[in-house]
């Protein structure tokens, strides 16, 4: 893989990223005693945030609300700072993205009215930072050069063993406060590994400046997750807004990073053929004049289940998300539990359109899946 190296006339980063502050940040007494624990600490306060709490043990506290909104609220607002256990720590496969998912953190501080995480975590909806993390990284070692997802794959074997860091989360959210995403990215990038290894991770966020210098030797992928204007204006609040996301993925390109677009939830609106093409006209602007660009694309269409469908409506009462089972086709989910998708004409339409316009408009995009 080539490092190209910005031009004077490339414009730079963008100082105004969409940044989190907390309103109260909780500390575990054993994520306190650890040194990646304290930074995370003294990161917090440099970021303005002045309600820190440091708890004697490593209990948190549970949030005292009046109502189901009123928690998620004050959840929303709070990032604790805690030590994952073993459990967390064991590295699981996660098809179709990566071999295996490894976990800096738990939960997320945007709203998107359609969350992935609704319904898979369980309780308030707290964004916990993990303070071990060397113990977590430690965890990669024995795990290179197994799995069945991309090394069971002849199309994606380059990527090597994969590792994803965004099943739970959003890093680079948080990374303002914690530096978890860059440490993480220097050690696969530095490391000594018994095979080629790749790190992945996907965002809505815009605050990739810390990244940009740092070694990551072409072995991480940023993706960056992205929409029709009209879905990402309407249902993901607190991100960064999509002109800045793309800018974001121009500037990771620059770094000679392997970079992505997470086109999700993909969600058939009117006029959609229109929404989306101005989206991949707007990313193939972005990238056309970045040298030797390693794009790839991951599609995925809306779809939610009964737990989700209530977690999100407790959540936003007043959305607009279309979550009509009558409108979708029911389907059972790895574990046994139904999802609805939408139908088999509509899933149809959506990809071969897809398929053909990201070919026209976006030429050096590689499609790994679409589901
Ligand atoms: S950015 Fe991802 S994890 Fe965060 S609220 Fe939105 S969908 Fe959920």
């Amino acid at each position: 893989m080539t490092f190209a190296t910005p031009s004077p006339s490339t414009p730079l980063p963008p100082t105004d990223s969409t940044l989190w502050t907390p309103a109260r940040v909780l500390v575990t007494r054993s994520a306190y005693e650890l040194p990646h624990g304290s930074d995370i600490v003294a990161r917090c306060e440099a970021a303005g945030v002045t309600d820190i709490e440091l708890l004697s043990g490593d209990r948190l506290p549970s949030l005292r609300a009046d109502n189901d909104r009123a928690a998620y609220a004050l959840a929303k607002r709070t990032l604790a700072v805690v030590v994952a256990p073993p459990s967390k720590r064991r590295l699981q496969p996660i098809p179709p993205s990566a071999d295996w998912r490894i976990d800096l953190a738990q939960g997320c501080p945007a709203h998107c009215q359609y969350c992935y995480l609704a319904g898979s975590l369980s309780g308030p909806p707290i964004t916990r930072v993990y303070a071990n993390l060397p113990e977590i990284l430690a965890e990669m070692d024995q795990h290179v050069g197994r799995g069945t997802v991309t090394s069971a794959s002849p199309d994606r074997a380059d990527e090597g063993t994969t590792f994803e860091a965004s099943c739970y989360t959003d890093p680079l959210a948080l990374e303002h406060l914690t530096g978890s995403l860059s440490a993480t990215i220097t050690h696969v990038g530095t490391h000594q590994w018994g095979a080629p290894v790749g790190l992945r991770f996907t965002t809505k966020y815009d605050g990739v400046a810390p990244l940009l210098d740092l070694p990551h030797h072409g072995r991480t992928r940023v993706r960056v997750s992205v929409n029709a204007h009209e879905v990402a204006a309407r249902f993901e609040g607190g991100t960064a807004k999509l002109p800045q996301r793309i800018s974001a993925l121009r500037h990771l390109a620059l770094a000679g990073y392997r970079v992505g677009l997470t086109i999700a939830p993909i969600m058939p609106i009117p006029q959609w053929r229109e929404s989306y093409r101005r989206l991949l006209l707007d990313v193939n602007a972005a990238l056309a004049d970045v040298p030797a660009v390693d794009l790839t694309v991951e599609c995925i269409t809306h779809r939610f289940t009964p737990n989700s469908k209530d977690v999100l409506l407790d959540w936003y009462p007043r959305t607009k998300l279309d979550m009509d089972e009558s409108a979708r086709s029911r389907k059972i989910g790895k574990y046994g539990a139904p999802k609805y998708v939408y139908p088999k004409d509509t899933m149809a339409e959506l990809r071969s359109w897809f398929d053909a316009e990201l070919g026209a408009t976006v030429p050096m995009a590689r499609v790994l899946y679409w589901t």
